[in-house]
């Protein structure tokens, strides 16, 4: 066995334990109107901090996970976890947030996803309409008719679909017109040169437009500078989200916020 093999069998065994104890987390990340910079809503994301290994990114173990079979526990630990918390949330402050959670491709085309979904949502009591599913670009475009079945299901349920990593998947225009999708997540790597690159902000905003034209809401993250904001609010970017607002935080970090936010 290489180091890299070591490597992974100690991450799956760690996280298979991790898992069972509840030693994961969610943290959360607000997502803001780009023109009124109010918190529309919160992106869920799944942190793990082990005793021994330290802090392991979801670039790491979202990859092991799916590789070992235990992505489909994550996902539905994740989404559980994040329905009763934004109902918490939506309860206690009055407030209509919607919590966006990360779906992998593996998870998606499980045949059992669309009635464990169902079933979380019964079982939370949470409004779907708050519920939104991020399903990357390049997951969506494996077996495409499987695709628009589930995410057609999904809508029927009240949730609200979104693509994520938007233009890292080379999804042609008139594939996407297939997509019941509500929003579009433009990925990171295309705001990364806004602020000094003319191509770069040319390209954002075809694709914003190109958005619009299909009638979807427009997100745009990992905007971390003033500079970025201001350039996309001009372009009509619709939600912004990144550390120029907020990194993603705690439960109680977010809980804090609310309580400032609403005091
Ligand atoms: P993603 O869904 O595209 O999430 C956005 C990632 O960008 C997050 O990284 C977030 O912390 C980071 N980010 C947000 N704002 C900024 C910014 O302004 N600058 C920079 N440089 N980064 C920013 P994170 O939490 O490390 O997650 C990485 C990826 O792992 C996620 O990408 C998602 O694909 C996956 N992931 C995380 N949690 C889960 C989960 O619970 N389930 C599944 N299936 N995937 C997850
Ligand atoms: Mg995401
Ligand atoms: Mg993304």
């Amino acid at each position: 066995m290489d180091k890299d093999q070591l490597e992974t069998l100690i991450i799956e065994r760690k996280l298979r334990t991790a898992l069972e104890d509840g030693t994961l987390q969610l943290h959360y990340q607000p997502k803001v109107d780009a023109q009124t910079q109010q918190v529309v809503g919160m992106e869920a994301l799944t942190r793990w901090i082990d005793d021994e290994l330290g802090f392991i990114s979801p670039g790491k173990f979202i990859p092991i996970a799916e590789e070992r079979g235990l992505i489909n526990d994550i996902g539905e630990w994740s989404l559980r976890t994040a329905c009763y918390q934004v109902k918490e949330w939506n309860e206690r402050f009055g407030t209509g947030y919607k919590v966006a959670v990360n779906i992998s491709p593996t998870h998606f085309i499980q045949p059992n996803f669309l009635s464990n979904v169902k079933q979380t949502i019964k079982e939370t009591g949470v409004n779907p309409k708050f519920i939104e599913l991020e399903i990357t670009e390049e997951s969506m475009m494996e077996s495409t008719e499987h695709t628009i079945k589930v995410l057609s299901t999904l809508r029927e349920y009240g949730i609200t679909l979104a693509i994520d990593d938007f233009g890292t998947g080379y999804s042609s225009f008139s594939f996407l017109k297939q997509f019941p999708v509500d929003s579009l997540k433009i990925d990171q790597s295309f705001v990364r040169d806004l602020s000094t690159d003319n191509d770069s902000s040319a390209i954002i905003a075809v694709m914003i437009q190109l958005g619009h034209a299909l009638g979807l809401e427009v997100v745009v993250e990992g905007v971390e500078k003033e500079s970025e904001l201001i350039i996309l609010k001009k372009l009509e970017a619709d939600i912004i989200q990144g550390y120029y607002f907020s990194k993603p935080i705690s439960t109680k970090e977010f809980t804090e916020k609310l309580e400032y936010i609403h005091r």
